[in-house]
């Protein structure tokens, strides 16, 4: 086994649990492109401090100890959803990327999410839970410590700890989630495609590739959002991207296509990789989006 490192494809799946696996294509494989998926990448559950990767065309494998992943006590609030019809942003949220500490500065950038996109995205860091803030709803609503947030928000861990849940919605009581929109004033203009994704996270690796995303907190969309979608996003083609991984999800996505279709005046189409988008680089995400845009199905 030859021993190289692959620290891009290694350093976007920092976030597996431990004793999770994914297999990707390898970008750029020595062995002549890869488009089966080939390269596989785990986070061992006997050790847990590393991501190890290895390309079955290739050969080629890499092990990678950034984001070392620290284990700390369960958060004493489980709740999830906030009781009251309004819900604000916690007091100790701090929105300028700049004063985050290491670790927390460091997992957006893994993503390619530069601190001005942190910004325009609204994203905090809150210290007493040692999480990420990621708001939802429209882009453009106004952002602060401690001031009303018209959609809640989610919290993204930060730490692995298999006690406490990856993601903490906080939401007004009787609303439904809504679709995370990332956009900027720019992208709506010049009409880049919007692309529809599960969590977040893939959000914003979407986002950092030049699109408008979507996150869908799952792999439902209601019938109203996406009518506000279309109505929104008139003139945008949608692309429908959901980790594909079984059989619901597909269905799922072909169902949020269906729709789509029948209401959005421009193309709807999917993309229908294995993996999702938060285990892709930048420029595969582009050769994805356009080439499903290509295909016009
Ligand atoms: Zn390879």
């Amino acid at each position: 086994m030859k021993k190289e490192y692959l620290p891009r494809e290694l350093l976007l799946s920092v976030d597996l649990e431990p004793g999770d696996q994914t297999n990707i294509n390898h970008t750029d494989c020595p062995a002549g492109t890869d488009i089966k998926e080939r390269l596989y990448i785990k986070r061992p559950e006997d050790n847990v401090n590393v991501v190890i990767g290895y390309c079955h065309n290739c050969q080629l494998s890499g092990i990678t100890r950034l984001a070392p992943r620290r284990y700390k006590s369960p958060l004493k609030a489980e709740a999830s959803e906030e009781e009251d019809e309004v819900v604000r942003f916690p007091s100790d949220a701090v929105f300028e990327p700049r004063l985050w500490p290491n670790h927390a500065y460091y997992w957006p950038c893994c993503y390619s999410v530069t601190p001005d996109m942190m910004r325009a995205l609204g994203l905090a860091y809150v210290p007493s839970q040692d999480r990420i803030l990621i708001p939802f709803g429209e882009p453009r609503i106004r952002y602060g410590a401690g001031i009303k947030s018209t959609n809640g928000y989610q919290l993204r861990r930060l730490v692995d700890n298999p006690n406490q849940p990856k993601y903490l919605t906080v939401r007004p009581k009787d609303k439904p989630i809504v679709p995370n929109i990332l956009d900027s004033s720019e992208r709506k203009e010049s009409l880049v495609p919007i692309v529809l994704v599960e969590d977040a996270l893939s959000a914003i690796r979407v986002y950092s590739a030049g699109y408008i995303g979507v996150s869908l907190s799952g792999t439902h969309m209601r019938k109203e959002d996406m009518f506000q979608l279309s109505k929104t996003y008139p003139y945008h083609s949608i692309v429908v991207w959901l980790d594909n991984d079984n059989k619901e999800v597909r269905e799922h996505a072909a169902k949020i296509q269906d729709f789509l279709r029948l209401v959005h005046k421009k193309k709807v189409v999917r993309i229908r990789s294995n993996s999702d988008p938060k285990r892709y680089d930048q420029i595969t995400i582009q050769k994805l989006v356009a080439g499903a845009l290509r295909r016009n199905r």
